[in-house]
């Protein structure tokens, strides 16, 4: 498609030909629907609406240098849906469907998948909603699971480069007996705010501490967070962090390097003592932090001193992205072909 300007675009959405759609009535899931309409007609009382009875996923179609399209470890998004479809009482999507669906939605707009060496994907948006009517708060008795994709560049503009991040602590994304371990909506909801703050006042992404102590290391933004020192790759454990899919891959990567990791509660003034820290998600996969600003003590963490992403973080997100893009062997058996 000659109207992209492949490497110049952006994470943002762009039509795409096709979404695929399933309805949940009666206890049961109904055969999957393929429409070119953007548009979702639904009743006004949806639970969805109201209540922010809503999931989704993330994830990424690559193109390989032979034009074959490759997912990422799909099931653990099929997975991860079914735990936040639980977590909040929705009907749970079978992984056949999830699969269906998502293939489906890749491959009949084809022609939007960014070519092998853009650096661009294919963006993929698994949706769940309580889409049938309640006033009192009560789970739905109907739902609707859709899939639509969009091309997508990388995240941060700045691409592999060091972002700037600021640590807020005036409001929390998430608690520790809440939402944060499933991917729902509501928890993005409540990011806006320290999101908004930090970007307003030229950051790339707020730190989220634990909500009760305000002590330990949570999230940064939509991503997760790690820190490198002493050959180790530390990330943080707590029970309000999404497990990222990313960052998973990742440990198994850093393992397979000969690094020890440590999934652990990880307090803030161990900030001090990290050679390299960054955020990891489907939408960046990595990106390394430059600077981390407390906005409260005004205190500042600096890394990248050359301004360039540290050697440890450069070379697991080659690894990574090597292998989503086919370039590295899939030697962890990550990735399905699908056409
Ligand atoms: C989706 C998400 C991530 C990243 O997960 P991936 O599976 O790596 O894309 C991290 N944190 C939050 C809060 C998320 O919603």
């Amino acid at each position: 498609m000659e109207k992209f300007d492949w490497k110049n675009l952006p994470f943002g959405y762009v039509k795409t030909d096709y979404n695929v759609r399933c309805y949940y009535k009666n206890g049961e899931w109904g055969e999957l629907e393929v429409t070119s309409s953007e548009k979702i007609d639904m009743h006004m009382a949806a639970t969805c609406l109201h209540y922010g009875q809503q999931a989704f996923e993330g994830m990424k179609a690559y193109m390989d240098k032979d034009g074959k399209i490759r997912l990422f470890r799909w099931q653990e998004n099929a997975k991860r849906l079914q735990t936040s479809a639980d977590g909040i009482l929705m009907a749970k999507v079978p992984e056949e469907i999830f699969k269906e669906a998502v293939v489906k939605a890749v491959l009949l707009n084809k022609q939007y998948i960014p070519p092998h060496g853009t650096g661009a994907a294919l963006y993929i948006r698994p949706l769940l909603l309580g889409s049938g009517p309640q006033i009192g708060v009560k789970p739905a008795k109907e739902f609707l699971f859709m899939v639509f994709v969009t091309p997508v560049g990388p995240y941060f503009k700045e691409g592999f480069n060091p972002v700037k991040i600021a640590i807020v602590k005036d409001s929390d994304r998430a608690s520790p007996r809440g939402t944060g371990h499933i991917k729902v909506g509501g928890n993005y909801a409540a990011s806006l705010y320290g999101v908004n703050k930090a970007i307003s006042q030229g950051y790339g992404s707020p730190m989220y501490l634990d909500a009760i102590e305000k002590k330990y290391i949570d999230e940064i933004g939509a991503a997760n967070f790690f820190g490198i020192k002493n050959n180790t790759y530390i990330t943080p454990k707590s029970t309000s962090i999404l497990p990222s899919i990313t960052n998973k891959s990742i440990m198994t990567i850093a393992e397979d390097m000969g690094m020890k990791v440590e999934q652990r509660a990880v307090p803030v003034e161990e900030l001090e003592t990290f050679e390299e820290v960054g955020a990891c998600g489907t939408a960046a996969i990595i990106a390394p932090i430059g600077e981390i600003f407390d906005m409260e003590t005004h205190k500042t963490y600096k890394y990248c001193k050359n301004g360039k992403p540290g050697p440890v973080s450069t070379k697991i997100y080659n690894k990574l992205q090597g292998i989503q893009f086919g370039d590295e062997p899939d030697k962890f058996n990550w990735i399905e072909i699908i056409g």
